[in-house]
């Protein structure tokens, strides 16, 4: 190809890199082409997506292991576009954090979930706390403390129905600023859980500042856990830590009566996976699982 081309093509190659990467060396090839099309037609139309809601807050519930009754749930986003398609996160988030349109999306979920704890308590019918996913980028705005806190409000939403996830990843950086908004939240009422517990490879500082209330033990350790004697082996450890600090333990994943097995002679606090449920719109998630609760 000429020049021109080629030059262009190394750029392609070098903005594909993502920014926390520690890889110098990109190479361009035709999935590096494809995938910045994909970018490109995913970031024009984000804002118009925003305006005609086709970010939706998908509700996937938590239960307790002993008594079988749901606990709460936590919400996660998808993007239903007009033809009915669905996006799943984990094509967009990487995006929008980059972009910064996450901080906005993030804020819109938070919304969502307090609009239909509100609806329900005004129908005195009973809910369960949400935990909403907060991204990294969101915790590094400015009056983020105060935007959670009015949102809470214009919805009339008791904190204690609100939690709020932070992957385990980002206590790679600076704890300082971090905890103290995380505490500001909390003494209003709020709950903050570490998720993908055990993939963050961090220091364990933050374990022991007590910052949090929940931890969530990833995916990957519950993935056969009736069959890998070192999964089992970790996750009997991180139960056994966070009980004796205090914390309250959340598996996720859990989509096998085997796992299942596994994981009540662990004694974890709550269970997500599919055995449980999947994630479903809001009508479903109502209509499925909290009109239990009504009758329990
Ligand atoms: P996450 O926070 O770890 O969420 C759990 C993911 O595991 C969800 O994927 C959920 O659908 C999936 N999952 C739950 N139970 C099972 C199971 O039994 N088996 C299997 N195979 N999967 C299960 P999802 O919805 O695709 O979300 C992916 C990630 O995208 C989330 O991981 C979270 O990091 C991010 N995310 C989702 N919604 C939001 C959001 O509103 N804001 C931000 N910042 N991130 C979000
Ligand atoms: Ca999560
Ligand atoms: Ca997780």
């Amino acid at each position: 190809p000429p020049i021109q081309k080629m030059v262009e093509y190394a750029n392609l190659a070098r903005k594909s890199l993502r920014t926390n990467t520690t890889t110098h060396i990109a190479v361009y090839d035709e999935r590096v082409y494809t995938q910045l099309i994909r970018a490109g037609k995913i970031e024009q139309s984000m804002k118009n997506a925003m305006a005609q809601h086709e970010f939706k807050a998908f509700i996937q519930p938590k239960y307790n292991l002993e008594t079988g009754q749901i606990v709460g749930a936590e919400a996660l986003v998808r993007w239903i576009r007009e033809d009915g398609s669905m996006i799943y996160p984990d094509d967009f988030i990487p995006i929008f954090e980059k972009n910064g349109f996450i901080v906005e999306l993030d804020f819109f979920i938070l919304g969502e979930v307090c609009r239909m704890i509100q609806r329900r308590l005004q129908g005195k019918r009973h809910c369960v706390p949400i935990s909403i996913n907060q991204s990294r980028v969101l915790l590094q705005e400015k009056d983020y403390v105060k935007r959670v806190a009015d949102i809470l409000k214009k919805y009339d939403t008791p904190p204690r129905y609100i939690e709020l996830e932070l992957t385990e990843r980002i206590f790679r950086d600076d704890l300082t600023d971090l905890a103290k908004m995380m505490g500001e939240l909390r003494n209003l009422g709020i709950r903050w859980s570490i998720d993908d517990f055990g993939t963050g490879y961090s220091n364990y500082g933050y374990m022991r500042d007590k910052i949090f209330d929940i931890v969530k033990v990833d995916r990957s350790f519950i993935t056969d856990i009736d069959k890998q004697r070192n999964n089992y082996l970790m996750v009997s450890f991180i139960i056994k830590m966070a009980h004796e600090m205090g914390l309250h333990v959340c598996i996720e994943g859990v989509e096998t009566k085997e796992e299942l097995a596994c994981v009540r002679e662990l004694g974890a606090d709550y269970i997500q996976g599919y055995y449980y449920g999947k994630p479903v719109c809001v009508a479903d998630f109502e209509e499925q699982h909290l009109k239990k609760l009504i009758l329990g």
